[in-house]
Formats: structure tokens, C-alpha cells, sequence
């Protein structure tokens, strides 16, 4: 180093771009920044904000160097975050400041929430009273300060009144610090009684938050068992010793029932993080995280790049969930990485389930991740009877998709009184429309799918990339008018079927693209609960968490549907969405039962349902996947080219397969053109490595892109590390 080199005054930011590494910057004289200091820099001729990361600032020439405009007032991101943004990127093989970026997404959030402008009582006296002034007088007896609005609203007067007084002296100005969020969580406020088994569940988890250690729980139980009430005791812990909670929920939107619940039980509710959060309210909870006002967040998947400053426990609720995968610029699992944060920030991580993943399950078993199994329901509280409707022997009645076994199990179940569900995973009217006379098919111009017909809104629309058009009259290819048929069923479908066999029957049908969204979807969702529908028809949206008390029958509408496809996964996702679907019913003791209406009872994963016996589901699942080299006994990594024309997507995958390096215990499949073949208006070709389970894939998929000649003109190259779609 030379003499005169002053390595304090250059430092690297990491800018929320895809860089593969941070930049440099000059820190002007005066300015206090030190690494996790988030900072404003130029970026060409934009002005972004970035993080202060670690090391020196390597060599630049000074002449190149600008300035580091501004240090926001702001808790400095903590030193085990940035060692989590690190090991994100260097698993995932995403630039470092593109998950950065997930960090920085509430950039309001860098200044300090301002002061509330507020007024307080005085110990003046109005000139004269009225009823109005005097039922201000009243309510502000509290000694309290009050906002002005807050005042006025509370007094039910206009806030005139407020200003007469204001004038005369009776209430001075003051300004309040920021309001929290929500209020804190108390962890003694009302604990409850728990049966032996979640009692030594309990104890398992709390001494293990007491530990303060990294270590990974598997809660293993059925629906119903208690997982949440035993995890709360985990939370109850962690707060006791000072520390924040992280609890990661697959469809935060909808949960609104679980925030009812930790609310019962810790006295406040946790702060909420997901998309549908309004901008400002996620500005809030951004900023009292960082600051540890906020002590418990229930959040989607990006929750886990909030900056908490003293996180000490992570729970994921229902780990299996598929939703935990983002597919979208970094792809990454949110149950992985939180296992990750646990051992970088040393805590204990909590993976619940009843239908816990493959991998999960490997892991426990082979002492990785401790596991507490709750094998009963709570109470009287029983499992539905589950039994399989072979659909050669009872077909639907023509042009239908229920069967005569299903519909009368229906018509006792509305003659109790009680509420059935059909679960069809499958949104809108019909999958494919087409016409009888030429055979036409509408087809996504953008995309190789069919267009999915909405009735209800009279679209045929694309589900993978929005695109939508009236249904017509006229077959576009031939002419010929009303002659176009709807094939195959969706929830619309499914729910004319049954108006039609039901006419006084109270039908909801609940579908993520229902009008009114999230809502419109609490709403539906609250009323079921409370008894206002006999029949609900729903996708994968019915499947999470809910409870309905008061539903006995569940039938699946086709059981068959989720085995048809080239995923690896597909039996476990089939068990475990059919298991959670038939979860919903009973769960208050009347007696349940749960119809998979399917072509063939004896594929293994309909039997294993049908005989509740899930470990010897598992158990099979577990050789089949060992005998194939598939996770978890072995790794794979998904490389997707895309581009604007075929030939390009197809030349540049080709150059891929030639660039893969020489490795004994890897090897690359494909190219092969991606099952969607286009989306979006871009051709994809699919390459898959597949490794030994201690494979190094990440330096093979490095190496291998390193050899390859750089992606030109639209070509894209993106690597999904532990993929969990093959489309
Ligand atoms: P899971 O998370 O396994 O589906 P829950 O924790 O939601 O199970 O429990 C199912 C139902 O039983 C909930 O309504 C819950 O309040 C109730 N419950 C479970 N254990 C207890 C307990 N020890 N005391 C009171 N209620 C309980
Ligand atoms: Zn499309």
C-alpha cells in the first residue's frame, strides 16, 4: 500500500442493479459511514440508493471517483444481513445487488418517520362553554395528546370547534413521535392449556429458543393438531428473551384468521409484510423493524430481506408450500433461506406442516432437523373418512364432472345443515375452447397455452401472461356462429353444475381472480366460517388454513389432475394439496369425510390418501426419489434461455450444452424446448444439471456459463438452483 493511500476514504456500495459486485465510492470529508450505512450515490446519471458493504474499496482511479451523496438517518443493515444477501447470491448465482434490491424496496423508509403534529390540553379556560366545547373538554380530560382530526372525531364536533379553543389558548401545539404500527406483543397475555403432546412439543422448541443456538424444527402434524398453538410458545420465548419473530405464511393476504389468532394470544397483532400492503404501511413496518419497535412480522416470502436488528427466531408455517419459490429475477426458496438466516444469525428455525416436504422429512430423519411430531387432533376433533370414487364405475351424468356418489353425499350433507366443499384446482369456466365444426382452438397468440374461458366476465384470457379477449359468436377460423364448445371443467363450471343439481342451495365459488380481490376474498372467506354458504366450490386458495367449522364433506373434483405432468414432484404436491384440502373438513369433531373423485384408485398416491397411511406414502416416495438421484439425494439446477425468435433461444441453449465442463458426478440434460414453449412472446429452451447430492452445482453452472459466449441481441439466460418448476 502506498504511503499516502488513505483506504478509509474510498468504500464499496452495493447498488440495488445487477452488479456482481459493489462500487466504489469517495466518502466526503465529515461523513460517518461504516458498512451497512445506507447511502445515496450517483449512478450515471441517476441517483440510487445503495448499501455501504464490506471490505476496502479496492482501486479505482481517483479521477473516476464520485462522491457519496448523503447518508441516510438509519439503522445500519446489520452485519449478519449482509452475510445473508452474500450467500443468497453466491448460492442463487444472482448479482449480489439484485438481492440487494430486495432489501432497499421501501426507499421512503430511509429517512425517519416524521413527528405527528398534535395538540394538548392547557390549564386555560374557554371564555365561555358550549356543548360543544364542553364534550371536547371531556374527552380530552385524558391528559393525553391528541391529534387535531383525532380530537374533533372523538368529541363527534367539527374541528372549528377544535381551532376556537385552540385560539384561546385552552390547547397548545405539539408534535408526537411516530405512532407504532401495532401494539407490542405481550407473551404472557393468554397462554394456553396445551395436551401432553404439545406441551413436550413446546418444551422442545422453547428450550431450543432459550439456546439461542441455530437449530431447524420440523413440527409434523396433522391439520388441527396444535402446530400453531405450540409455536406460539416458541414465539412466547423468543420475546421473553428480548428478541424479534419472523413468522413466514404462504398466502399472507388471506390469513387474516391467523392475525385474529396471534392476537388472542399475544394481545396485539404482528405487523403484516406482503404485496398488497399499502405503500405507506410498508414504509412504517420497514422502518419500526429496523428500529425493533416492531417485534413480530407475519410476512409473504420477502419478509425475510426486512432488516431486522435482533431477530431471534423464524417460523415457516407450511413449509411444503410451493408459493415459498420465487421465480422471479432471484430465484430462491423462502424455507431454504430462512434456514440459512437462522445459521448465520444463530437461532433456532421452526418448519411446520402437516404434509411436510420430502426434503424436510429426509432432513429430520437423518437427524439434520430435530422433529416433534403431533400425532392427534386437538380435542374430538377427527380426520375426515376418506374414500376414493372410481369414476369408470360412477361416471357423471353426460356433458357433467360430478358423480351420482359425490351429489348424494352432497344432498345429506345440506340436509344436515352442514357445508361441503369442491375442490378443483383449476381457475374459470373451461381449460379449452373450441369449435365443432373446424376443430379451431384459441390459443394464446404469446404463449403455447390454451385460452382459459371466464364465463363470468365473457373473456377467454391466458393464464400465464394475462393476455384477453371477448369470447365470440363466430369461430374466427370458419365463421360458423354459436358452434364454439367449452372442454374440460374449472371452478365456473364446476359451480353451474351444481346450481343446477342444488337450486336452493347457497353457492360461493372462490378463485384468486374472483372480482373484488383479497378483500372481496376475506369477506367470502369470514361468511363461510360463519355458516352462510352450503356449498363452496375453490381452487388451491380453499386448501390453506382455514378453518370452517361447520364443513363435512370435501370432494375433489379430480383427483388426477396434479399426476399428469413431467415434474418430479408431482405425487408429493398431489399428496399433500389433497391432504390439506380434506383437512378442512371436521375440524369440530362432527363426523367428516372426504370423496376424490379419480379414474385410477390404485395409483399409489390415491391409495396412500385414501388409507390415511402418509408414512407409507413417504416411505415410497423416499426410494422412488433415491433410486432416481432426485432431491434431496441429489441436486438439480434449471438453466432457462429465452429469446425473441426459436432459433435464437435454441442456438444459444446449444452453446450451453457445449460449454458444460467435464464433471463425473454431473451431468447436463438438453437442451430441450421448455413444456411452455413461449410466453410471453419469448421461445425458452430448458437445460437441466443434474448432480450427486454432495455436488458442487453452483461452480459447475458457474463455470459452464463462464465458458459460454455471452447472451447477445434478446437472449436471456436464466439459472434456477433447486427448481421446483419444469415448465
Ligand atoms: P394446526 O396448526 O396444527 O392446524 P391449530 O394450532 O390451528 O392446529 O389447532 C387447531 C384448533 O384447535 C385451533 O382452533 C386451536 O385454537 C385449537 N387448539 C389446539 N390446541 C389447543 C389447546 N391446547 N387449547 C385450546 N385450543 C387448542
Ligand atoms: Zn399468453
Amino acid at each position: 500500500m502506498k504511503p499516502d493511500s488513505q483506504p478509509s476514504r474510498v468504500v464499496p456500495v452495493l447498488v440495488p442493479m445487477p452488479a456482481e459486485r459493489p462500487y466504489s465510492y469517495s466518502v466526503p470529508a465529515g461523513m460517518q459511514v461504516g458498512p451497512g450505512s445506507i447511502v445515496r450515490v450517483p449512478l450515471g446519471p441517476r441517483q440510487v440508493a445503495g448499501i455501504v458493504w464490506d471490505g476496502d474499496g479496492g482501486s479505482v482511479d481517483p479521477k473516476k471517483l464520485r462522491p457519496i451523496e448523503e447518508v441516510f438517518d438509519c439503522p445500519r443493515v446489520t452485519y449478519d444481513m449482509r452475510r445473508f444477501v452474500d450467500w443468497i447470491a453466491e448460492y442463487t448465482l444472482s448479482p449480489p445487488g439484485m438481492v440487494a434490491r430486495m432489501l432497499l424496496r421501501a426507499p421512503a423508509a430511509f429517512d425517519p418517520e416524521p413527528w405527528v403534529e398534535a395538540i394538548e390540553r392547557t390549564d386555560a379556560a374557554p371564555d365561555r362553554m358550549t356543548a360543544a366545547r364542553g364534550r371536547v373538554l371531556e374527552t380530552a380530560d385524558t391528559g393525553l395528546a391528541w391529534t387535531r382530526s383525532g380530537l374533533a372525531h372523538a368529541a363527534g364536533v367539527s374541528s372549528t370547534v377544535i381551532d376556537g379553543l385552540k385560539a384561546q389558548g385552552v390547547f397548545r401545539d405539539v408534535m408526537l413521535p411516530p405512532r407504532p404500527v401495532v401494539a407490542p406483543p405481550d407473551p404472557s397475555y393468554a397462554a394456553p392449556q396445551l395436551m401432553p403432546d404439545q406441551e413436550r412439543a413446546a418444551v422442545t422448541l422453547t428450550e431450543k429458543v432459550s439456546a439461542g443456538t441455530f437449530s431447524v424444527t420440523l413440527i409434523d402434524g396433522v391439520t388441527g393438531s396444535g402446530k400453531t398453538e405450540v409455536y406460539f410458545e416458541a414465539i412466547a420465548a423468543a420475546l421473553k428473551n428480548g428478541r424479534q419473530v419472523l413468522i413466514l405464511l404462504p398466502e399472507i393476504a388471506l390469513t387474516h384468521a391467523f392475525l385474529e389468532r396471534f392476537q388472542d394470544r399475544f394481545g396485539a397483532k404482528p405487523a403484516e409484510w406482503h404485496s398488497d400492503l399499502p405503500p405507506r404501511m410498508r414504509e412504517k413496518v420497514w422502518r419500526q423493524v429496523a428500529e425493533g419497535q416492531v417485534r413480530v412480522v407475519a410476512g409473504a416470502r420477502s419478509a425475510l430481506f426486512l432488516p431486522f436488528r435482533e431477530l431471534g427466531l423464524v417460523v415457516v408455517d407450511e413449509e411444503h408450500d410451493p408459493a415459498y419459490k420465487q421465480e422471479d429475477r432471484v430465484y430462491y426458496n423462502a424455507r431454504d433461506m430462512a434456514v440459512v438466516r437462522g445459521h448465520i444469525g444463530g437461532f433456532p428455525v421452526v418448519l411446520a406442516s402437516a404434509t411436510p416436504s420430502l426434503e424436510s422429512r429426509v432432513n429430520a430423519l437423518s437427524g439434520r432437523y430435530d422433529r416433534v411430531a403431533l400425532p392427534a387432533r386437538f380435542a374430538e376433533a377427527a380426520l375426515p373418512d376418506l374414500k376414493a370414487i372410481d369414476m369408470r364405475r360412477a361416471p357423471p351424468a353426460r356433458g357433467g364432472f360430478l358423480s351420482p356418489v359425490l351429489l348424494d353425499e352432497t344432498r345429506r350433507t345440506l340436509e344436515r345443515g352442514e357445508q361441503s366443499l369442491f375442490f378443483l384446482n383449476r381457475r374459470g369456466y373451461a381449460p379449452l375452447t373450441l369449435c365443432r365444426v373446424c376443430g379451431h382452438r384459441f390459443q394464446c397468440p404469446d404463449c403455447s397455452s390454451w385460452l382459459v374461458e371466464h364465463r363470468f366476465r365473457g373473456q377467454l384470457v391466458c393464464h400465464h401472461c394475462g393476455h384477453n379477449e371477448p369470447r365470440p359468436e363466430a369461430c374466427p377460423e370458419c365463421g360458423t356462429l354459436d358452434h364454439l364448445v367449452a372442454c374440460g371443467p374449472g371452478v365456473e363450471r364446476i359451480a353451474e353444475e351444481a346450481v343446477g343439481h342444488f337450486p336452493e342451495a347457497r353457492i360461493i365459488v372462490l378463485s384468486s381472480d374472483m372480482l373484488g380481490g383479497v378483500r372481496r376474498l376475506r369477506l367470502e372467506l369470514e361468511a363461510i366460517s360463519k355458516g352462510e354458504a352450503d356449498i363452496v366450490i375453490g381452487t388451491q386458495l380453499v386448501a390453506k388454513g382455514h378453518n370452517f367449522p361447520n364443513m363435512t364433506l370435501v370432494g375433489i373434483v379430480d383427483a388426477d389432475l396434479g399426476l399428469a405432468n413431467g415434474d418430479p414432484r408431482a405425487a408429493e404436491r398431489t399428496f399433500q394439496l389433497l391432504s390439506q384440502v380434506t383437512g378442512r373438513a371436521g375440524r369440530t369433531g362432527k363426523k367428516s369425510l372426504g370423496l376424490l373423485q379419480t379414474y385410477q384408485p390404485e395409483h399409489p398416491v390415491m391409495k396412500a390418501i385414501v388409507s390415511g397411511d402418509a408414512e407409507a406414502f413417504y416411505e415410497r416416495e423416499t426410494e422412488e426419489r433415491q433410486r432416481a438421484g432426485m432431491p434431496p439425494f441429489g441436486r438439480l439446477a434449471g438453466i432457462i434461455v429465452s429469446a425473441a425468435t426459436r432459433q435464437e433461444a435454441e442456438s444459444h441453449a446449444r452453446a450451453l450444452r457445449r460449454a458444460a465442463p467435464a464433471a463425473p458426478d454431473i451431468q447436463v440434460l438438453g437442451p430441450a424446448e421448455a413444456p411452455l414453449a413461449l410466453i410471453g412472446g419469448r421461445h425458452r429452451f430448458r437445460l437441466l444439471i443434474h448432480g450427486e447430492r454432495r455436488s458442487d452445482i453452483q461452480k459447475f453452472a458457474r463455470t459452464l456459463l463462464a465458458a459460454a459466449e455471452r447472451p447477445r441481441g434478446s437472449v436471456r439466460v436464466q439459472v434456477d438452483i433447486d427448481p421446483q418448476s419444469f415448465l
